[in-house]
């Protein structure tokens, strides 16, 4: 015999189980697109625990679209190990160009990042962050459904070493830090620069340089790189949003080893 209630108790307590013992953290990364989702990938795989939120019901921000929804991705030689490593198959195009099933490369990035132990939590919304001594020291959350329903809910937190802005194009963390506490960010004007147009080859490179450190205690990833650091668009080519994700795992995991 099945029982409705059992299920809806295996369901509200194991979700609860798990998101107290996620309410403290060493890295929250806010936005489930590529990047955020392989950073979380290779922290998960350091030991570092990681938390994933996403406001979306579906994770995986601008991957599964491809390029004008044709679901395939273009990623470059150099990114091409990471595809390797997750196991997604991959296909030669032409010289430094290779495609990919832009819907096989989420479903490995969110599986491979949940089985290192990594709690990805979709429809949370993180619409601030903590500051405390100049330093951020986590972020302000709240269901996505009362966002969309203006409804008048006050947010809970959750606090952890670092928090990484992977939220694509709006950067929303940095600019909420911008606006809300008037701080300067690390880059040249103090503000989010914002993202140039069109230009892939410089994008792809200047994501590289511009996923670092944007604000005491709070990294860039992605196209939020670009976004904070001034960089251009480089449309649907993904192998700068893993090599970025990558980049800012590595750069925390050094942090974390310093400290
Ligand atoms: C509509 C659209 C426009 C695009 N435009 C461009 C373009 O102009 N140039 C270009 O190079 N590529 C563009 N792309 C292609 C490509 O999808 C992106 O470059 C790539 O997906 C960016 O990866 P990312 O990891 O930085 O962020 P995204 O794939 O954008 O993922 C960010 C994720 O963060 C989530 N999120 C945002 N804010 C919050 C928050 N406050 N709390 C929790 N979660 C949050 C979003 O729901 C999303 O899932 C676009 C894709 C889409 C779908």
């Amino acid at each position: 015999m099945i029982d409705e209630i059992v299920i809806s108790k295996a369901i509200t307590e194991t979700f609860y189980k798990e998101f107290l013992d996620n309410l403290e953290s060493d890295v929250i990364i806010c936005g489930a697109g590529p990047s955020g989702l392989c950073a979380a990938y290779y922290l998960g795989k350091a030991g570092i625990k990681t938390v994933v939120l996403e406001k979306s019901l579906r994770p995986g921000g601008g991957l599964p679209g491809g390029g004008m929804m044709f679901n395939k991705i273009v990623i470059q030689q150099e990114s091409k190990s990471i595809l390797d490593e997750l196991g997604v198959k991959t296909t030669h195009y032409k010289d430094n160009y290779h495609t990919a099933s832009s819907l096989e490369t989420l479903s490995l990035l969110l599986s491979k990042a949940i089985q290192q132990g990594v709690g990805i939590y979709n429809c949370i919304n993180a619409e601030d962050v903590m500051i405390v001594d100049e330093k951020v020291t986590g972020v302000v959350i709240n269901w996505t459904a009362a966002e969309l329903a203006r409804l008048h809910v006050d947010p809970l937190t959750m606090r952890s070493s670092y928090v990484v802005d992977a939220t694509g194009h709006d950067a929303e963390l940095a600019q909420v830090i911008s606006r809300k506490s008037g701080a300067q960010l690390l880059t040249p004007t103090g503000k989010v620069v914002g993202e140039k147009p069109m230009w892939a080859d410089k994008g792809e490179r200047d994501l590289i340089d511009n996923t670092k450190e944007a604000f005491p205690g709070l990294y860039v990833t992605g196209m939020a790189a670009n976004a904070v650091f001034g960089g251009p668009r480089m449309g649907p080519i993904f192998g700068g949003m893993l090599l970025s994700g990558k980049k800012v795992a590595g750069l925390i995991l050094d942090r974390l080893k310093n400290e």
